[in-house]
């Protein structure tokens, strides 16, 4: 039971990454630091629908 969440760029919004997650698991928005290609650094990506 793993769903598939999408990464924004807390920045540019732009979504840059896919990831999954176990909801029962994990109910909390994930948000991790990736390297974003429009941003050209390392920001935090946030879970979005
Ligand atoms: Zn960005």
């Amino acid at each position: 039971m793993r769903d598939i969440i999408t990464l924004a760029c807390e920045k540019c919004k732009n979504r840059n990454y896919t990831s999954t997650k176990n909801k029962r698991k994990t109910p909390d928005k994930l948000a991790f630091k990736k390297y974003c290609p429009f941003c050209r650094s390392h920001t935090l990506h946030r879970e979005t629908k």
